[in-house]
């Protein structure tokens, strides 16, 4: 691009045949218009070669162009917004000459229409409205008194003029401030509506400041030709050419390069987008220095492209890396000035068009350079078709919420810094920010010609993103400059993108160890029974009127034991009504030295007989008339726990039968999977202890604590509603056999003085409401929830009207042993996303965020969450193929260890926190 020249075209006589042939065609009636453009063809003129003539815009109102339509109509949504606001700032040392300053920009003013512009609605049709002459838009200030003004207060009167509102109806749309900041230190504030500008516009403003201000100090003379043709001579024109055939033509190809689904671009948003954005934008800016962007240029060189393709491929492979997804598009603004008559008009002339581009992570990068040049290359060969009709032709559906077709843009500017060389004054740009953001996120690159640096911005909607997300994205961008620099050195260039290094992402935080480093394994019923030794009289269990000593627990567990011939984790089913019993079950099956297996009475018999199919149990624990169902009889038989109990003999031992190791197996719990097909997760005593213990400490359980255990005993949350309390001391109050609605649960947990509970997102909401409409305040410590997704208005309503002092989200596949990752708070967190984040790991386990290719994702990106660790099931019981699948070498431990692939996508937030966003198959 380069700076526009004011040469006029020459008037000769050719041209003027050119111009009343144009002429001609504009005025023929809309029909008629693409036979002359068919027949010009054949004679092998063609058309767009032809100039735009001038005065082809009567006086009064003109329709508006495609491109202003599409700002029309967004400001008649909210005239608020500041989205399409374009600033320029100037600094200036020296001795400026005000007066020449204000009589510059009014002569600037009188020459182009567009500075003069309205914008009305007329009959249902908008049009805009040239007036002769408006008042110069011009303000002054003088702050050279005032000591006290601090540059950040400048800053922020800069940033407010910037965000004031044009109205398109009242006018003027574009403003000029002047603040004197000193004896000889000024800046120049410039604001216009995009609607009457762009980017190019802003050079020429610059270019004919200049001009001007010399020229009214007698340095340079006032003439230069006025512009050829108006703002709205071009707009006839583009339509009547468009309307005739080339929209057509160039759709046709639009149509091809984006043909298929339109992909939404995932970026990691940190907060859910609104129903209405608010359109406001944050920016963070970076620069590169002369020697970067000399190397940039180098690239650009050796690979036949440019630098702003460059920059762009780089802005590709970071939305790449960030959304894992691999059909990409970026919105990019063409400068439509190439026909020499426009070359000097202010106006909206930019059209923007939708680079798409497929990336693969084992592109090589020269390959990708390529890619982006002929995506380029291709675009600026369809410059013209309106945005807005090619939305319509495919069929985009219109979403207030974001921008149909691309959510990202990229836009490469080269300012005139350099027409900015008056003698005498020292002349830089200085940043402005109109505050507002057109899409989720943008890359501008600027090249100035003062220093041959270059510098970018990424303004993103600040609905979505955290600055912090950005500014590490910024980060990444710079990293990928330069790795492409890199590879471009390499020998063959022949580097993949997924090898260009990002820096590590930030790693999920963890709680601290729970126990001291190296400390002996110890298995949880015998760390069970030193707490009956230590407080034996205490209440185990609550049920109903029925209370169970820590002694008794102990005792009836250990006379169990010693009545089940089990061995070396061999399986033991339990299929019991809910009630005591089947913790004294458990505790007996681990104590025997064997693993339990939990079975639903309620099952229906034929997943039963699924589970005891692949599980093949070696013994069962029941009672009397439940088992009569049973087709497949346990080798070892079938124990009746009440023949047991009721013989009341005192325990012979008490705490473990057999040794354990930690690899013994503790339990198997079958769950449904996403197929319906159960598999029965296998874990063992090592990680079982290791995780009640690690937990129970996040807990903070105390034996002052009543515990609601509610879970069913056909999941894993179960075993650790019941051994965590059993570990610190507390009391289980255990839920009865039957349903408990909202109101049944406060009244249980107002009689039982419960100050734990643990429940599934669903179950808290339902009390939540039924205490609020009793106005019911519950004394609860904390309130632990978990197994789904914990949604914030659910977070919201259990912090306002359980108000306890802490809750808990629990999260955890049954294979990563219960609850690997938990997340506390005390209160409601400023900004949320759509659910409320699952925190850290728990105990000695790792967590990461994969792409499809195992690369660790850019934190804040989004990729399926991996967990490793010691702290993992051992598999998939009997089902080898399945656990292989699931389980998998982990290729970030040293010591040879797995990982567990949860099939959840998540996100990682910058403060190490993890985020839950819902399963990978539902995408
Ligand atoms: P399960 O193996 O039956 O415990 O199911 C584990 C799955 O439930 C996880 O992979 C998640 O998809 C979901 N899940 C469990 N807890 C949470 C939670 N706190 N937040 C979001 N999803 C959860
Ligand atoms: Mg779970």
């Amino acid at each position: 691009m380069n700076a526009p020249d004011t040469k006029f075209p020459i008037g000769t006589a050719e041209q003027r045949q050119k111009e009343e042939l144009v002429r001609r065609f504009v005025h023929l009636p809309p029909d008629k218009r693409r036979h002359f453009l068919i027949r010009l063809s054949e004679q092998g003129i063609d058309f767009s070669l032809l100039p735009v003539p001038a005065g082809l815009a009567e006086t009064g109102d003109v329709p508006l162009s495609y491109a202003q339509q599409r700002l029309w109509f967004l400001f008649r949504l909210d005239p608020s917004s500041t989205a399409y606001h374009m600033t320029s700032g100037l600094r200036v040392r020296g001795e400026l000459n005000t007066q020449a300053v204000r009589a510059a920009f009014a002569r600037i003013q009188a020459r182009h229409t567009a500075l003069r512009t309205t914008f009305h609605e007329i009959d249902g049709q908008a049009v805009q409205r040239v007036h002769d002459s408006q008042a110069l838009p011009y303000r002054e200030f003088d702050f050279s008194g005032d000591q006290h003004l601090q540059d950040a207060e400048i800053r922020h009167l800069a940033e407010v003029e910037a965000r004031t509102p044009f109205d398109l109806e009242r006018g003027p749309l574009w403003r000029i401030t002047l603040v004197r900041l000193a004896d000889s230190a000024y800046e120049i504030w410039l604001s216009l509506h995009h609607i009457i500008a762009d980017g190019w516009s802003l050079n020429c403003l610059m270019h004919e400041f200049s001009r001007f201000y010399q020229a009214e100090q007698d340095i340079l003379s006032h003439d230069i030709p006025a512009p050829a043709i108006t703002y709205a001579d071009y707009a006839i024109w583009q339509r009547a050419w468009l309307e005739a055939g080339e929209a057509d033509r160039q759709l046709a190809f639009w149509r091809s390069h984006l043909a298929g689904e339109q992909p939404l671009l995932r970026l990691p948003e940190d907060y859910p987008r609104p129903v209405t954005p608010s359109n406001r934008g944050g920016r963070v800016s970076f620069s590169c220095d002369q020697q970067l962007t000399a190397r940039l240029k180098e690239l650009a060189r050796q690979h036949g492209t440019t630098l702003p393709n460059v920059l762009l491929s780089a802005f590709f492979i970071v939305l790449y890396r960030y959304s894992g997804q691999h059909d990409l598009r970026i919105g990019i603004p063409l400068a439509n000035r190439d026909r020499s008559e426009v070359e000097a008009v202010i106006g909206f002339f930019v059209n923007t068009v939708v680079v798409r581009l497929s990336i693969q992570g084992q592109l090589p990068v020269h390959e990708l350079l390529q890619v982006v040049r002929a995506a380029m290359i291709d675009a600026q060969a369809h410059p013209d078709l309106p945005f807005e009709q090619l939305v319509d032709a495919l069929g985009v559906e219109r979403d207030l919420d974001r921008n149909p077709l691309f959510q990202a843009m990229y836009n490469h500017q080269q300012r005139a810094y350099d027409a900015l060389n008056i003698p005498g004054l020292e002349i830089s740009p200085v940043d402005r920010d109109a505050g507002g953001a057109q899409v989720d996120l943008s890359l501008d690159t600027e090249e100035s010609g003062m220093d041959a640096g270059l510098k970018g911005v990424f303004t993103y909607a600040v609905d979505l993103f955290d600055a912090a997300t950005i500014e590490q994205l910024c980060g990444h961008y710079q990293q990928v400059l330069h790795g492409l620099i890199e590879s471009g050195e390499e020998k063959f260039g022949k580097k993949r993108i997924e090898q260009l290094a990002l820096d590590r992402p930030h790693r999920v935080a963890g709680y601290p160890a729970a126990g001291a480093a190296g400390s002996i394994f110890e298995p949880v019923h015998a760390l069970f029974t030193r707490r009956a030794q230590m407080q034996p009289e205490h209440p185990a269990i609550v049920y109903g009127e029925e209370e169970t000593s820590y002694r008794e627990l102990d005792a009836m567990s250990s006379r169990l034991a010693q009545r089940l011939p089990l061995k070396d984790g061999m399986l033991a089913g339990i299929m019991l009504e809910r009630s005591p019993k089947m913790i004294v079950a458990m505790l007996a099956v681990l104590k025997a030295g064997g693993a339990f297996l939990p079975l639903d009475p309620e099952d229906p018999p034929e997943r039963r007989a699924a589970i005891l199919h692949t599980a093949g149990i070696g013994l069962l624990i029941t009672a009397h008339g439940l088992y009569c169902d049973l087709t497949v009889l346990p080798d070892a038989g079938i124990v009746d726990i009440d023949q047991v109990l009721h013989r009341n003999q005192p325990a012979e031992t008490s705490g473990s039968i057999n040794a354990i190791h930690p690899q013994q197996l503790a339990y198997v719990i079958y769950t449904s999977g996403s197929t319906g097909q159960p598999k029965g997760v296998a874990v063992e005593h090592g990680a079982l202890s290791m995780h009640c213990q690690a937990i129970t400490k996040h807990y903070a359980l105390t034996a002052d604590d009543r515990f609601l255990h509610f879970a069913p005993f056909q999941v894993d949350a179960a075993v650790e509603q019941w051994v965590s309390p059993l570990l610190s001391g507390a009391t289980l109050v255990l839920k009865s056999a039957e349903l408990w609605d909202g109101d049944r649960l406060i009244d249980e947990i107002a009689a039982n003085a419960v100050t734990r509970i643990d429940l599934p997102p669903g179950y808290t909401a339902i009390i939540a409401e039924c205490a609020e409409k009793r106005q019911h305040g519950l004394q609860l410590r904390a309130c632990t929830v978990g197994g789904e997704a914990l949604s914030r208005e659910v977070l919201a309503s259990i912090l306002k009207v359980m108000r306890p002092e802490a809750v808990f989200n629990a999260y955890g596949p049954t294979e990563a042993v219960i609850t690997p990752l938990l997340w506390k708070t005390t209160h409601m967190p400023d900004r949320l996303s759509h659910y409320a984040p699952i925190g850290q790991v728990v105990g000695d386990r790792s967590a990461y965020i994969l792409d499809g290719d195992l690369n660790e994702a850019p934190a804040g990106a989004s990729g399926e969450l991996y967990l490793g660790g010691a702290l993992l099931a051992r598999g998939y019981y009997g089902q080898a193929r399945l656990t292989a699948e699931r389980f998998i070498p982990d290729p970030y431990s040293r010591a040879g260890g797995r990982l567990y692939r949860t099939g959840d996508l998540c996100r990682l937030r910058t403060d190490g926190q993890l985020e839950f966003l819902g399963r990978i198959d539902d995408q």
